[in-house]
């Protein structure tokens, strides 16, 4: 069973599952459940990243652990199972040929009977001084119903406007003392459903900060301070908070997938019932209806964040990787 950096596949014998990913969240739950199903001739692909983020919300893991030692964890009990990993490799193309689903890598490809693909998104990131090392230490991509409860009591800062910035910003108020909305332009009209720009300018626990940017964040282990620059008069103010949030855009890592794998306008998988329901039934070719996780190509699986209205948490993409293989089996049972 090799694995290593900078190393292609071996690609003996046609594997039975294929995942698509780097070794991170979903592909543990997926290594897991390979080799008593299929045997040790499955295959996971990634490119390797550098990993300093720090989950700090992940079950099992009250003090919290970093990207890195969770993905050597992940790699070590991927090992254990028996899937070959093939790292530093970006998978550059998908194709159906008949029945096998293959992916492709510059001038090689790996063919299987099923694939899972669980690319993730790549969030934008936001340019402020200390943002990375506080990153998961009171400074948050995206949040969640657990992180607001955290909040209760305390001033919170939101940055975005779009309307995942503005529904975090109500779901927080629900506890924080205070939330203030950090907006770039001077108005929420271009980018915010007016329900919520409604709901937001009306409650009294939420202060919208217009032609506003964060451009440093300062702590000691966590969060304490930043710095809010005012992108007209160019002056800075120090705020204390120990709680940011940050909703500047996510996009799919799906622009390897060829026409087949139907994707909405931002490029999210569309997966299972959606496929039928959000206006794509004409793209499912079977009589039988798709999987939960079934993509418009049959036998071709998404889990975790690259799939449309996924919750973009650790604990989600495990579970939907363990339900992939499981969907997989169901799957390779009718062909
Ligand atoms: C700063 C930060 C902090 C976070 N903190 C938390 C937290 O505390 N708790 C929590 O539950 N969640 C947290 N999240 C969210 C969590 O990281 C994601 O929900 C989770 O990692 C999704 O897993 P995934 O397997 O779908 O995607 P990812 O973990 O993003 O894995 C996808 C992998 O696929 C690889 N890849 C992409 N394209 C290709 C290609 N073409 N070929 C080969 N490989 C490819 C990528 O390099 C990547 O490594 C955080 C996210 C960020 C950005």
């Amino acid at each position: 069973m090799p694995h290593g950096w900078y190393q292609g596949p071996s690609v003996m014998t046609k594997p039975s599952i294929l995942t698509v990913d780097d070794v991170p969240q979903v592909s543990a739950a997926v290594a897991r459940d390979l080799r008593s199903r299929y045997g040790p001739s499955s295959e996971s692909c990634g490119r390797r990243r550098a990993l300093k983020h720090w989950k700090s919300n992940y079950l099992g893991f009250p003090k919290g652990l970093s990207s890195s030692d969770l993905t050597q964890r992940a790699m070590a009990q991927v090992s254990r199972f028996g899937a070959e990993v093939v790292l530093a490799n970006d998978v550059v193309g998908f194709e159906s040929r008949g029945q096998v689903r293959a992916v492709l890598f510059g001038s090689r490809d790996i063919e299987a009977r099923a694939l899972i693909i669980a690319t993730g998104v790549s969030y934008r990131r936001l340019e402020a001084e200390g943002l990375e090392t506080l990153s998961g230490r009171g400074v948050y991509y995206g949040a969640n119903a657990s992180e607001a409860g955290q909040c209760e009591g305390d001033d919170v800062n939101v940055v975005g406007a779009a309307n995942s910035a503005g529904q975090a910003a109500l779901n927080l108020a629900r506890f924080a003392k205070r939330v203030v909305l950090v907006v770039r332009s001077g108005t929420l009209e271009a980018t915010m459903s007016s329900y919520l720009i409604q709901r937001i300018t009306s409650s009294p626990t939420i202060e919208v900060r217009y032609r506003s940017e964060v451009r440093a964040v300062r702590g000691d282990g966590h969060l304490k301070f930043l710095e809010i620059t005012d992108r007209d008069t160019g002056l800075t103010e120090e705020v204390a908070s120990s709680w940011l949030f940050i909703f500047i855009g996510a996009s799919p890592r799906t622009s390897w997938l060829g026409d087949d794998v139907v994707r909405d306008s931002r490029g999210f998988v569309v997966t299972g019932h959606d496929l039928l329901n959000a206006g794509h039934p004409q793209r499912w070719p079977l009589t039988r209806a798709p999987f939960a996780l079934e993509t418009s190509v049959p036998g071709v699986f998404a889990a975790g964040d690259v799939q449309l209205d996924s919750m973009k948490r650790v604990a989600s993409a495990v579970g939907e990787g363990a339900m992939s293989v499981y969907l997989v089996h169901r799957y390779l049972g009718t062909i």
